[in-house]
C-alpha cells in the first residue's frame, strides 16, 4: 500500500510546498483548499506529472461534515491516510477590543477546530492498522505570546497542547504527533504587514531575512519520516525567537 497524505490548505503557501515536497519525495496526496480551486488545480497537475495519485477536494476544515466527507472520498479514490499535516490556517491582526465574538470563533473553528475534526476523520484507519503520523503547523506565536495577536496566538498555543497530549494518548497506539511552528514566512498571509514592515522583520531575524514555504516543507518532511519522534515542537524561524 502506498503512503497517502493529506495536507490541509495546500493550494498555496506553505501547504503547497509541503503538498510538493511530500509527493517528490513519493506521498500520493489530497490537496485541500477552501476558495481557490484553480492553484489547488495546477499544483495537483504539476504533482501528477511527478507520477504521484492526487485528488483536490474543495473543504472548510471549520465544518466537521465537509470534512467527513473529504476523507472518506480519499480513503476511496487513494487509500487511508497515513499522513495529516494540518496546514490550513487563517491571521488577522487585531487589538483585543476590536474582535468580534464571530472573528474569535472563526479563528478557533478553522485554527484549532480543523485540526480536532481532521484528526477524528483519520484516526479511526491510523488506530486499526496501529500506525501513522500527524504533523500540526503552529507558530512561533503558539510559542510566544504577540501583540495583536491574542485570537491567532491562542489557537496556535492550542495546538501545541492538542499536538502534546495526542502524541502521548496516541503513542502506545504506533501514531506519532508532531508540530512545525514557523517564524516569518514569506506566502500571502503576511502580505497584510506591509513591505516596510517586512524589511524591519527580515532585519530582526538573525538569519536576515524572512523564510520560504520550502523551508517549513522541509522540517513536515522530517517529522514524517523520524520514526523515534513524537510530541515535539520544531521551531523554524531563521533564529527570531530566542
Ligand atoms: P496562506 O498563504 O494564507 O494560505 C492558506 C491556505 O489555507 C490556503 O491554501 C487556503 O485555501 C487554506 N485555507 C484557509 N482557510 C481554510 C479553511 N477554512 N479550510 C480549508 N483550507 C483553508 O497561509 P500560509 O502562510 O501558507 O500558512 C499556512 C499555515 O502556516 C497556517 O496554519 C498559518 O497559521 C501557519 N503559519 C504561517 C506563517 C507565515 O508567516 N506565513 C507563520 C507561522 C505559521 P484557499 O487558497 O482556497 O484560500
Amino acid at each position: 500500500m502506498r503512503d497517502v497524505a493529506l495536507v490541509t490548505g495546500s493550494s498555496r503557501g506553505i501547504g503547497a510546498a509541503v503538498a510538493e515536497a511530500l509527493a517528490r519525495e513519493g506521498w500520493d496526496l489530497c490537496i485541500n483548499y477552501i476558495e481557490q480551486r484553480e492553484k489547488a488545480e495546477a499544483l495537483a497537475a504539476r504533482l501528477r506529472a511527478l507520477g504521484r495519485r492526487v485528488l483536490v477536494r474543495q473543504a472548510d476544515v471549520a465544518d466537521r461534515a465537509a470534512v467527513d466527507a473529504m476523507v472518506r472520498e480519499i480513503e476511496a479514490e487513494l487509500g487511508p491516510v497515513t499522513l495529516l499535516v494540518n496546514n490550513a490556517g487563517i491571521a488577522r491582526q487585531m487589538q483585543i477590543q476590536d474582535i468580534s465574538a464571530e472573528d474569535w470563533q472563526r479563528m478557533f473553528q478553522v485554527n484549532l477546530g480543523g485540526c480536532f475534526h481532521c484528526v477524528q476523520a483519520v484516526l479511526p484507519h491510523m488506530l486499526h492498522v496501529h500506525a501513522g503520523c500527524i504533523v500540526n503547523i503552529s507558530s512561533i506565536w503558539g510559542c510566544h505570546g504577540a501583540s495583536c495577536e491574542s485570537a491567532y496566538s491562542s489557537t496556535k498555543h492550542a495546538i501545541v497542547g492538542l499536538t502534546r497530549s495526542l502524541a502521548a494518548e496516541l503513542a502506545p497506539s504506533g501514531i506519532r504527533v508532531n508540530a512545525v511552528a514557523p517564524g516569518v514566512i514569506d506566502t500571502d498571509m503576511i502580505q497584510v504587514l506591509g513591505q516596510e514592515t517586512l524589511e524591519q522583520l527580515a532585519r530582526e531575524i538573525p538569519l536576515g531575512r524572512l523564510g520560504r514555504p520550502e523551508e517549513i516543507a522541509q522540517a513536515v518532511v522530517y517529522l514524517a519520516r523520524a520514526s523515534y519522534t513524537t510530541g515535539q515542537v520544531l521551531t523554524v524561524d531563521g533564529g527570531f525567537m530566542p
